[in-house]
């Protein structure tokens, strides 16, 4: 089957094709560096020490946070530092990490899952499994899927995104030529979780091999393979699912509103090993590409660096430009002394260049074409650039998923997608001050109110003490007045009782 795919959207040929898709094993590196901040959630807490021993798999790092996985020993040795390390994120800031140096052994902690007999086990049995091998989405987003997972529970469709996420990424291609029957296997434990009646299998079309891998694996009539044009951004979750359900996830809503989940491919082969064996995840496929040398695709430990990947790739001798991430929503860094993570799919080593210097909008209009969300990116760039959030609220901001689809086709290199993240932090810091501002107003408020009702309170407390006071008075004096009277009359008693 064919879906019909959205409108939007640019078609960008694999700049850097290779003949075959094929994996290198790297081999075993003598340190990791694993960062102890997840994409989301608060940061974990270490249970290991300097100088501790640790196995391949074993729990090192953790935390309560029902939105965070466990961080697992990527290799096995000695725990050599906790500090702060320089990670792969946007920021370009540091953060905790716990690094180990390897003991070359590689010897692993005893794991025992449900087993290839996977039905036995109960559902929530399989989502903790999933939770303690540290499941994420490993397209990109970093969402564990532990969580997903219970948001979806007797959804009706599970997708299963096989497109590749960017333009020249091959990880999720090589995943699916060389483990398809572990994805099969995979999707029908995620139809046993979910109890969906169908999943689907999306894959680009360009993809021929990995369809064919994947066609000869699957015999479960609930599981259709279905091929989508290849076009950039066809493996955004709400586009997909546009395009293969016609259903409309709204602005702010989630698939599983609608009875739907989507689960990366490479995310389903690592819930296969986490439901069967209780395999943590400790490696990762991530392609290394460019123009600066032969395209590769290396399994690798998580937490080894980017050296130690773009070492096994036959990179040329000029100087480089180096981003993480795919070359449309990727980052471009300074340093491949960075760890590798579990979103990190990419790597793009090029011929250093000079970025073109960007001119005026001629209005062209070629942004608003392009855009696969349907929003104006021409309008937002002028509020954007004006600064008036307000605006670009009006225009739907938030919608952007900063594809990079209008940076793309713009004549003028404007670079679209920095001024609409800059609006989007401003828009958030704006929401914040105004947050505050609310709140302080609303304490100033109550603190008048209480200040109001204490002088009332204390007005109508004096006011009810004055009247108790009044009326005792007024009491006593005529209790006085009586007792006098009362006494007089005892003595004109008396007086006449004596006298007679
Ligand atoms: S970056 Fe945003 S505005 Fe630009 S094409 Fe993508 S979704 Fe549309
Ligand atoms: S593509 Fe560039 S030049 Fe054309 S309207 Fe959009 S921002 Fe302006």
């Amino acid at each position: 089957m064919l879906s019909k795919g959205f409108s939007g959207g640019v078609i960008i040929d694999n700049p850097y094709p290779v003949d075959q898709v094929d994996i290198i094993q790297a081999p075993l590196p003598s340190r990791v560096v694993l960062p102890l901040q997840q994409r989301i959630g608060e940061e974990a807490k270490p249970c290991v020490e300097i100088g501790d021993k640790v196995l391949t798999g074993q729990i090192i790092a953790q935390t309560e946070d029902v939105f965070c996985v466990p961080i697992h020993a990527s290799i096995s040795g000695t725990v050599v530092s906790i500090d702060q390390q320089l990670i792969p994120h946007k920021s370009g800031l540091k953060s905790n990490c716990i690094t180990i140096e390897s003991d070359g052994q590689d010897e692993w902690i005893e794991t025992q899952g449900c087993g290839s007999d996977f039905l036995h086990c109960d559902r929530q049995t399989m989502i903790d499994y999933i939770q303690q091998s540290g499941i994420v989405g490993l397209g990109g987003a970093g969402f564990p899927s532990h969580t997903k997972l219970h948001k979806a529970l007797d959804c009706h469709t599970l997708i299963i995104n096989g497109t590749e996420c960017e333009p020249g990424v091959m990880c999720d291609d090589a995943l699916m030529q060389h483990y398809p029957r572990e994805v099969i296997r995979g999707v029908e434990i995620l139809l046993h979780i979910t109890g969906a009646q169908k999943a689907i299998i999306a894959i680009e079309d360009d993809k021929q091999e990995a369809y064919q891998s994947l066609l000869m694996f699957n015999h479960n009539s609930r599981i259709e393979l279905v091929q989508i044009p290849t076009k950039y951004t066809s493996g955004a979750e709400k586009l997909l699912i546009k395009a293969l359900l016609d259903i409309e996830i709204s602005s702010g809503g989630f698939a599983a509103d609608k009875g739907v989940v989507c689960q990366n491919v490479s995310s389903t082969k690592a819930i296969y090993d986490a439901v069967i064996e209780k395999r943590p995840l400790v490696s990762r496929i991530v392609t290394v590409s460019g123009n600066a040398l032969v395209p590769i695709n290396v399994e690798v430990r998580l937490g080894a660096s980017f050296d130690h990947i773009i070492s096994l790739a036959k990179v040329n001798n000029k100087e480089h430009d180096y981003r993480m991430g795919g070359m449309m929503m990727g980052v471009d860094i300074e340093s491949t002394s960075l760890p590798i993570c579990k979103i990190t799919n990419c790597i793009f080593v090029n011929n250093k260049t000079t970025k073109p210097q960007p001119k005026e909008c001629i209005r062209c209009g070629n942004c608003n074409i392009a855009c696969p969300v349907g929003l104006l990116p021409q309008q937002l760039y002028w509020h954007a650039k004006s600064e008036n959030i307000d605006k670009c609220m009006n225009y739907n901001l938030m919608d952007c998923i900063e594809c990079a689809c209008c940076n793309y086709v713009c004549p003028s290199d404007i670079d679209l997608v920095n001024y609409f993240s800059f609006a989007k932090a401003l828009h958030k810091k704006q929401t914040l001050d105004q947050h505050r501002i609310d709140i302080a107003r609303e304490r100033f408020e109550f603190r008048e109110h209480r200040l109001e009702r204490n002088k009332r309170e204390r007005s109508e407390m004096m006011a009810t003490k004055k009247k108790a006071l009044k009326e005792k008075m007024a009491k006593d004096k005529g209790n006085t007045q009586k007792d006098k009277i009362a006494q007089a009359m005892a003595r004109i008693k008396k007086t006449k009782e004596d006298n007679a």
